[in-house]
C-alpha cells in the first residue's frame, strides 16, 4: 500500500561518484533499476509512496563538474546540480534573468530550495515545474551527457509528456545554457498557486525585446495548462513587429488563453485555469515590457 511516512520502505544502494567522468560511466553500466538522485525532493517522495523502486541510486551531490555557475559573452551557464537557493542568489540571475528569479523565489520554502536543484526540476518533467516556463521564455538549451557523447537540446524539445522527457538510458542533464539577455529586453514570472510556495494552479513567463514602441522579440511559455510546459505561439505572433500598447498586451493574453489546453485535476478546473492564465499572462506581459524600457 502506497504511503507518504517518512519511511523509505526497501533497500537500495547509494552510489555517490566524485567526478563527471565516474558519474557517466556508473550511469551507462547500471541497468534499469537505477535511478538518479539530485536533491531528492521529487524522488525521494515517490520512493517513499513505492511509485518507483530502484535498486540503486546515483547520487550526484559530490561531482563537483555539475555544481558550477559560469557567465560570459555568450550568456549564463548552470550546472545541473545548482540549487534553486544558489541560483536565486546568483547576482547575474537577479539582475538579468528577472523571471528566472521570480520563478526560483516563488518554489517552495527554502529549506527545500537549499536541496532541490534546477536539473531535477526539469528532468523531473512535471507540467507545472515552475523553472521551466522562463527558461522556455530564454530559449535555454541543455547539455545532456552519456558516457563519450554529448548533445545540446533546446528546453523546447525536451519535455514529452507529464514525468516524460527526450533523456536516453544512461544520460544525464549536465548543463542549462541561457544566452545572454538582450539589449532593451526585460522578463518577467508569475504563477498562481492554492498558498504561497505552492505547486502551480497556472503559471506563466514572457522575454520581450523592444525597439522603440515596437516588440521586436517575444517568447511566451506558460505552465499546469498541458502535458508539458509549452511556449504559446500565438502570443509571440501577435506582439513580435507590432507597437505595444495595453490593448493588445490584453488581446494577446486573450490569444494565449484561447490556445491552451487545460484540464481538470485536484488543484484546479480548467475553466479557471484558462481564466487565470488570461490574467497572469497579460500581467507578465506588462512587466516585461515595461522592464525593457517601454511605456504603457
Ligand atoms: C514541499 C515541496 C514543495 C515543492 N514546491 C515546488 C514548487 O513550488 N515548484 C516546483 O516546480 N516544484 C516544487 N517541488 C518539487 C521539487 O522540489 C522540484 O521539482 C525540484 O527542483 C526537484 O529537484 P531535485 O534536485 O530535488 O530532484 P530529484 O528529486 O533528485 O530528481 C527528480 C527527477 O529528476 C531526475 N534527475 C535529477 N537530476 C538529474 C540529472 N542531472 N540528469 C538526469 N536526471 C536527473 C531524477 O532521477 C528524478 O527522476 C516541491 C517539492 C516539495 C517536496
Amino acid at each position: 500500500m502506497p504511503v507518504d511516512s517518512k519511511i523509505l520502505p526497501f533497500r537500495f544502494r547509494c552510489l555517490e561518484p566524485s567526478n563527471l567522468t565516474d558519474a557517466l560511466n556508473l550511469c551507462s553500466q547500471s541497468g534499469d533499476q537505477v535511478a538518479i538522485l539530485a536533491g531528492g525532493t521529487d524522488l525521494l517522495i515517490k520512493i517513499k509512496r513505492q511509485m518507483v523502486q530502484p535498486e540503486i541510486l546515483i547520487g550526484l551531490q559530490r561531482v563537483p563538474e555539475l555544481q558550477q555557475i559560469q557567465t560570459n559573452e555568450q550568456g549564463l551557464r548552470l550546472g545541473a546540480t545548482v540549487t534553486l537557493s544558489e541560483a536565486e542568489h546568483y547576482p547575474a540571475i537577479q539582475r538579468e534573468y528577472s523571471a528566472l528569479y521570480e520563478a526560483l523565489r516563488s518554489m517552495a520554502a527554502p529549506a527545500i530550495r537549499n536541496m532541490a536543484t534546477l536539473g531535477g526540476n526539469l528532468c523531473n518533467a512535471s507540467p507545472a515545474a515552475d523553472t521551466a516556463p522562463p527558461l522556455l521564455a530564454f530559449d535555454a538549451q541543455l547539455r545532456l551527457q552519456k558516457s563519450g557523447q554529448e548533445r545540446l537540446v533546446r528546453l523546447t524539445q525536451f519535455f514529452l509528456g507529464p514525468g516524460s522527457s527526450c533523456l536516453a538510458p544512461g544520460e544525464l542533464l549536465t548543463e542549462i545554457c541561457l544566452p545572454a539577455p538582450l539589449p532593451d529586453s526585460g522578463s518577467a514570472f508569475l504563477k498562481l498557486g492554492r498558498v504561497s510556495c505552492d505547486i502551480a494552479k497556472v503559471n506563466a513567463a514572457t522575454y520581450l525585446q523592444r525597439r522603440g514602441t515596437v516588440c521586436i522579440l517575444c517568447r511566451a511559455a506558460v505552465g499546469s495548462v498541458a502535458p508539458t510546459p509549452v511556449r504559446i505561439l500565438q502570443v509571440e505572433q501577435l506582439l513580435e513587429g507590432a507597437v505595444v500598447d495595453s490593448n493588445l498586451l490584453r488581446q494577446a493574453a486573450e490569444a494565449g488563453a484561447k490556445a491552451i489546453v487545460p484540464i481538470d485535476d485536484i488543484r484546479s478546473t480548467a475553466k479557471y485555469r484558462r481564466q487565470v492564465c488570461q490574467v497572469i499572462l497579460e500581467e507578465v506581459l506588462q512587466a516585461a515590457w515595461i522592464r525593457a524600457g517601454g511605456v504603457l
